[in-house]
């Protein structure tokens, strides 16, 4: 391939929201227009009908939903009652929002290392830090294993060990939502699950929301009370402490003409992965998808020798491809984190990966004469 740049292409856009909105053309406008004509910009008829759409999609008996992915799983630890005294773990390789709101309810994180593979919570990191809490004093709690990139965590293995230390299974499907495991969509997993609406999500709004899943009659209620600052069968009542967890009508709104077309964009997605792994596996390491597991592709993630990203990085950027560093620095080094626990072996796949990774441009309107330009300017870039 004669691929010399001579005149300067356009940038690409790293995850292309324009190309989703062009799809959808005037569907969420009017589907905008019509909160804007009825005003019920707060519990209004939209939202109820995502939420039955949602569990529909995920396979889980309830969904509520909420203003953020983080809410999700800050709602879920309050409406568990997690409190001080209990470690919830979770892995070092992840969003900060993960851990985040452990010490929201008081608990303790406790970090555990991941694959080299998947990136995914390592199962025998996980026995480790279940060790180190108890002997630490702490009560084991909880766990929140994360579909990093869009890929389910081992849930065979994870619930296995919950099950056995009588953990509670959050699971974190910010990145995850709409991929399977074991033919199941997540969602349906676990005591429940939490995901993410941010823009840059697989299925994402236009401003911030989230949503939880659980098959728990009993926590729905105890989960809608959260979400409204705690209240009891009165509006005016406060049965517990809550917060402004609601997702706006307008964003539920636009979630439901992008979850009509979320499937193909799934499948837009894996097939992009698909042509990124055929053309770029003879020059660095490509993402692997468990056997059990469907991925939708948060990220397209790469791994290279340690030295080669930022430079990399730097060449491809110059073409005009950009490029992103999920996640530099793990969890457990970070200044507001550095002095939790972590699982006894230190994190040694987590602080090698936050140094060799980087992701290209990944989202369901890549097309091919895009995807082709990354490719060839990241070959480039490497000599091949
Ligand atoms: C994005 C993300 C969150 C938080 O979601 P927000 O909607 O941004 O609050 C939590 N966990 C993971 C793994 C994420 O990627």
């Amino acid at each position: 391939m004669t691929s010399h740049v001579t005149t300067k292409a356009a940038p690409i856009p790293f995850i292309d929201i324009v190309g989703q909105r062009a799809r959808l053309g005037s569907r969420i406008d009017e589907a905008v227009t019509r909160v804007l004509t009825h005003c019920r910009f707060v519990n209004g008829p939209e939202v109820t009908e995502l939420e039955t759409k949602l569990a529909a999609f995920a396979g889980a008996k309830h969904a509520i939903s909420c203003s953020s992915g983080t809410d999700a799983l800050a709602m879920i630890l309050m409406a568990w009652g997690v409190k001080a005294g209990d470690a919830v773990f979770c892995p070092a390789f992840t969003f900060c929002a993960t851990a985040e709101v452990v010490p929201y309810v008081g608990a303790t994180p406790v970090f555990v290392d991941v694959l080299p593979d998947t990136f995914n919570m390592d199962p025998e990191s996980l026995k480790a830090a279940i060790l180190v809490a108890k002997r630490e004093g702490l009560n084991p709690s909880a766990v929140i294993p994360v579909d990093l990139f869009g890929q389910p965590a081992d849930l065979d293995a994870i619930l296995a060990i919950a099950a056995e230390n009588g953990l509670k299974v959050l699971c974190d499907t910010a990145q995850g939502f709409g991929a399977t495991w074991n033919g199941r969509q997540t969602g349906s997993f676990g005591d429940a699950t939490a995901t993410s609406f941010f823009p840059a999500k697989p299925l994402g709004c236009y401003g911030d929301g989230g949503a939880v899943f659980t098959d728990d009659d009993d926590l729905v209620p105890v989960l809608k009370s959260v979400r409204e600052h705690g209240q009891g069968v009165d509006k005016y009542e406060n049965v517990r402490i809550g917060m402004t967890g609601r997702l706006d009508t307008i964003q539920a709104a636009v979630l439901l003409e992008k979850l009509a077309i979320f499937e193909e964009e799934i499948a837009a997605r894996d097939a992009a992965a698909r042509r990124y792994n055929a053309a770029l596996g003879d020059v660095c390491t490509v993402p692997v998808v468990d056997p059990r597991a469907t991925s939708v592709w948060a990220q397209y993630t790469i791994k290279l020798p340690h030295g080669v990203r930022d430079g990399l990085a730097a060449a491809l950027q110059a073409e005009g491809v950009p490029t992103a560093v999920y996640y530099r620095i793990p969890m457990h080094r970070q200044p507001a984190y550095a002095h939790y626990p972590a699982a006894g072996n230190g994190l040694p796949v987590s602080e090698q990966l936050s140094g060799e990774v980087i992701s290209l441009p990944m989202h369901a309107y890549l097309d091919a004469p895009t995807q082709d330009r990354v490719i060839a300017a990241v070959r480039r870039a490497l000599g091949k």
